[in-house]
């Protein structure tokens, strides 16, 4: 309220009616949410101008921002267009020292502590992440239901052993990276599983954002002793999507310290990230060094084969008899993430369930159409070839010249790739928008890339991103 009025009393055209809108949507979302929510995430915002249609409210941090963006966005747009539909876009700023400084003043044990609760918005972590260390382990991620392929059998190899003897040297600690979808979590999980079967090994599994909120949580109750005996009496930890801490300097110190602790202490450590060590630039270069001084495992983009492999798997597993032409349309449809595709042959089989009828080509492209078509989606060969070329810093016309020469060729046999991938034109389509090639050079330029993404880490990881960026 108060910061309301300084806000608008700055502002010439105070709108009362705006203001009062806001009254009734910040009661709504305060009745929707709870008293606690909303003191923690939402009290803060302030409004802002209205311009056209688009609001803009502020938060006092990034972090708060973001958190808002995620949770709230959508609940506190469609409030917006009911009570007041003048508004139908809401823009989350920051504006720094603002609500934050006035309503908590921060006090921490040392000052080490203090600057990463200032640069992490530490008043923005909820209560409930005071209490227990770990997340619980899904059940369903073991070893028996991962289903093993060239791509991921090392990861896996790396995976078991861990599991049957933790903190063997060479494996400790066992850093598994890979992209979106493709199994890192299950197979940290599977960990957990089996080596909690056993029954006296105390095992912690939490993200990295987790991780961070905790820590700040500590800060801000002023247990940041508690919390690290607590990290450092478990014989392993996990910590997943490591990705996050990049920009988090004091979270990865303390990441860091507890890491060197529980190596020493001969205590397993397992941490998963969509990059090598090597590449996850952002992080300090300690750690990154100590990262990548245990086993580091690639899960590689899935192949055909694996993942026919895991739709026959969870097929099987749901009692639905699911044609191979089913099967094998979805390996080709759905390329990049298993959990989509795993959600895809869930759908098919909630589908057949429901009407009674069995799974069959055309009730999958029926059932899927949405599915399916987000993933053709409206990419153009024009938009491909210049995000490629944009990439590979090659001239736009190249794509369609006769050019031959690596620097220029390796780039447009990507492209052609991605356009194979991406859109559903045919092999002739495709040559004709790269300068009236022939269909067998685009085939060959598909599968050469393929191979090369096979044999080349960083090649597949570009090709991914492309990919990943093109797909929006
Ligand atoms: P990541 O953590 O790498 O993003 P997840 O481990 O969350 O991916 O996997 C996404 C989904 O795909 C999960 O439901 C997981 O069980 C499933 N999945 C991934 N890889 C496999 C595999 N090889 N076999 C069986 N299921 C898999
Ligand atoms: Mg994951």
């Amino acid at each position: 309220m108060v910061e309301n009025a300084q806000y608008l009393d700055a502002n010439a055209s105070f709108d009362h009616a705006l203001e009062a809108a806001w009254q009734i949507v910040r009661d709504k979302l305060k009745s929707e949410v709870g008293e606690a929510e909303y003191g923690t995430w939402l009290r803060q915002i302030v409004l802002g101008p209205l311009e056209d249609d688009e609001l803009t409210l502020f938060l006092p941090s990034r972090f708060l921002r973001d958190w808002v963006r995620s949770q709230y966005e959508e609940r506190l747009k469609s409030l917006w267009r009911t009570e007041y539909p003048k508004v139908q876009h809401i823009e989350l700023l920051v504006r720094r020292g603002m609500a934050e400084s006035t309503s908590d003043t921060q006090s921490s044990p040392n000052t080490d502590s203090t600057a990463a609760a200032g640069e992490q918005g530490a008043s923005d972590v909820p209560p409930e992440v005071r209490s227990d260390l770990a997340a619980p382990l899904d059940s369903r991620f073991t070893f028996d239901s991962f289903v093993v392929g060239k791509p991921n059998e090392f990861a896996y190899a790396c995976a078991r052993r861990v599991a049957e003897k933790p903190s063997s040297p060479g494996f400790n600690p066992l850093f598994l990276y890979g992209g979106v979808g493709l199994g890192k979590t299950h197979l940290m999980h599977a960990i957990g599983s089996e080596l909690t079967k056993t029954g006296n090994v105390s095992v912690a599994y939490m993200s990295a954002e987790k991780f961070m909120y905790r820590f700040i949580a500590a800060i801000r109750s002023q247990s940041t002793m508690e919390f690290k005996e607590q990290l450092r009496s478990v014989d392993v930890l996990m910590i997943d999507d490591l990705q996050f801490l990049i920009g988090k300097d004091n979270t990865q110190e303390e990441f860091f310290h507890t890491f060197n602790a529980l190596v020493d202490a001969g205590r397993q450590i397992i941490v998963s990230a969509d990059k090598s060590p090597s590449d996850l630039s952002g992080l300090e270069d300690r750690l990154r060094t100590r990262l990548g001084c245990g086993m580091v495992a690639d899960i590689h983009a899935t192949t055909f084969e694996l993942r026919i492999s895991i739709l026959e798997a969870k097929a099987k597993a749901s009692g639905t008899t699911v044609p191979a032409k089913v099967l094998e349309y979805l390996a080709h449809k759905i390329t990049t993430n298993v959990r989509e595709l795993e959600g895809a042959l869930n759908r098919l089989i909630a589908h057949a369930d429901l009407v009674g009828r069995p799974v069959t080509l055309d009730s999958t492209q029926d059932v899927l159409k949405d599915m399916l078509k987000a993933h053709d989606r409206r990419v153009t060969i024009e938009e491909i070839q210049r995000k490629v070329a944009e990439h590979w810093n090659i001239r736009l016309t190249d794509m369609s010249s006769a050019r031959r020469a690596r620097a220029v060729a390796r780039p447009r046999q990507v492209a052609m790739f991605l356009a194979k991938q991406l859109t559903s034109r045919s092999l002739p389509e495709i040559g004709r928008k790269f300068g009236n090639r022939d269909h067998t050079t685009v085939m060959h330029a598909v599968n050469r890339v393929a191979e090369l993404m096979e044999q080349d880490p960083s090649f597949a990881e570009d090709v991914e991103l492309l990919r990943r960026m093109l797909e929006g």
